[in-house]
């Protein structure tokens, strides 16, 4: 089959569901091709968290932030290597999109907290589970127009390149060809390729190695977008810079069963029950420090004062009685018995967990360099998970300008070609905070679609 229309989206993740609602509300038909069977890539299965400074939310917290420490927190905490007027374009949109999400009808709860590796309680939560209210929001918006159409089982193979410009999609459905030809152009939002096993170990310059490492992603994030847009001339930079998490779930990778609601209350322990790392820190420092413990194993360690009863949820809507009696955490009613039940000696367990408590008394730093505390750990019964480096993110891509338009090695525009997303590099630099990746694909999406539909 055969169709025209002005704005192709490749993806139906979070960055391309932003591209096509936003391409519409700025004038433009739009088609979104989805490899898979359903839309949401990686949205769907995150935790949720959408760091933005200068939220309303924050100042009724007490909480002091500003775009700039999230320029600086964001810009240093991936060593410098992102592009500056990017990461600017970034921390500046985060809270008009919340704004923008939120006026498509999406509900974030009113407490803003610290994410895994994300250095700053910045992070907005939305009020259904997971990602998917970022989904559904974008979803609902697309059901109200007949101007958006959504091919799902429909995989994008090749940019169609005319008169120097790029004009459409060679594709490929359940039953056969799709050509798509789009009379402005194209936005990549494919994402990255945190499940392709072949890129990860061909582009790595991270880590020691990744030979047969889980991933947390979903199984499409196998790189595609990178091999369609460098054959057309795209540059690809950063691709070494390869995220994994210390917090995988040890079995299948996934994020899914992690015990932790934010990082001030929780510690890590190794096998031998002893604490490692400042649990605040940077994704990469956390997970370098795990690699060198025993098995590269931890146990998340917390009290029950996010779980009074058991049945509250953690942030995959996973109740933790669900995850104790499944086998997936594990609960004592002292520190004593929680130690024999994940078979770390006792002594040990206790005293990181003594010492924890000292440091959340003055608020650190302490001997591991922490500073974020909220509350100590000593409301029983207390619970542990099992957690392993996972990979989460590939931090490197196709280059684009703040227009989100794709940039060739020459640094020309490829006429017709945007780009947003994880399929992006020079966003988040050699390490991404946490909370960004949400922020940075509703930003950028929306930047590209209104690219696109502008002819930009
Ligand atoms: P982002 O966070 O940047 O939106 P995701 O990985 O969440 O990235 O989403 C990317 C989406 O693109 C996924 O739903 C994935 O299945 C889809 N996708 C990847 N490659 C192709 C392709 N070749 N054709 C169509 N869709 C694709």
């Amino acid at each position: 089959v055969e169709y025209t229309t002005d704005v192709v989206v490749i993806g139906g993740g979070g960055a391309g569901l932003a591209a096509a609602v936003s391409a519409h509300q700025n004038g433009a038909k739009v088609i979104v091709l989805e490899k898979m069977p359903r839309l949401g890539g990686n949205t769907i299965l995150s935790g949720g968290a959408f760091n933005a400074a200068g939220s309303p939310r924050q100042v009724a917290q007490g909480i002091e932030d500003s775009v700039e420490l999230h320029y600086t927190q964001t810009f240093e905490g991936g060593d410098e290597q992102g592009t500056p007027e990017l990461v600017r374009i970034l921390v500046e949109n985060a809270y008009p999109a919340v704004e923008w999400l939120e006026s498509l009808g999406m509900k974030f709860n009113d407490e803003v907290f610290t994410v895994l590796g994300g250095l700053w309680p910045r992070a907005h939560r939305p009020s259904t589970p997971l990602g998917t209210g970022f989904i559904d929001t974008y979803q609902e918006y697309i059901n109200a127009t007949d101007d958006i159409e959504v091919l799902l089982d429909t995989e994008a193979l090749e940019l169609i390149v005319a008169d120097g410009k790029i004009a459409g999609v060679m594709a490929k459905g359940l039953k056969g060809d799709v050509i798509v030809h789009a009379n402005n152009g194209v936005v990549l939002a494919t994402g990255g390729f945190a499940v392709n096993n072949e890129l990860l170990e061909a582009y790595n310059q991270s880590w020691p190695s990744l030979a047969g490492i889980k991933s947390t992603n979903h199984p499409g994030a196998t790189g595609d977008g990178l091999v369609m847009a460098e054959a057309v001339g795209a540059n690809l930079i950063g691709l070494g810079d390869i995220q994994l998490l210390p917090l995988g779930d040890p079995n299948t990778g996934s994020l899914a069963g992690n015990i932790e609601k934010g990082v001030e209350n929780r510690i890590f322990v190794n096998k031998s029950g002893d604490r490692f790392v400042d649990e605040g820190a940077r994704r990469d420092v956390m997970t370098l420090a795990l690699m060198e413990q025993q098995d590269s194993f931890l146990w998340v360690i917390i009290d029950s004062s996010d779980y009074p009863t058991g049945d509250e949820k953690n942030n995959f809507n996973e109740s933790m009685n669900e995850l104790v009696e499944q086998g997936r955490a594990f609960k004592g009613d002292t520190l004593e018995e929680l130690a024999a039940a994940i078979d770390v000696p006792a002594e040990n367990l206790v005293k990181a967990v003594e010492e924890f408590n000292k440091a959340a008394e003055t608020g650190g730093p302490d001997a591991f360099g922490r500073t974020l505390f909220e509350r100590k750990i000593e409301q029983g019964p207390f619970y542990a998970g099992a957690r392993m480096p996972t990979v989460h993110h590939t931090m490197g891509g196709v280059e684009i300008n703040t227009y989100a338009q794709v940039l060739d090695g020459n640094g020309a525009v490829i006429s017709g070609l945007y780009a947003a997303g994880e399929v992006t590099g020079g966003i988040h630099g050699s390490n991404r905070l946490g909370g960004n990746a949400l922020a940075d694909i509703a930003v950028f999406g929306r930047i590209a679609g209104e690219s696109a539909a502008a002819k930009k």
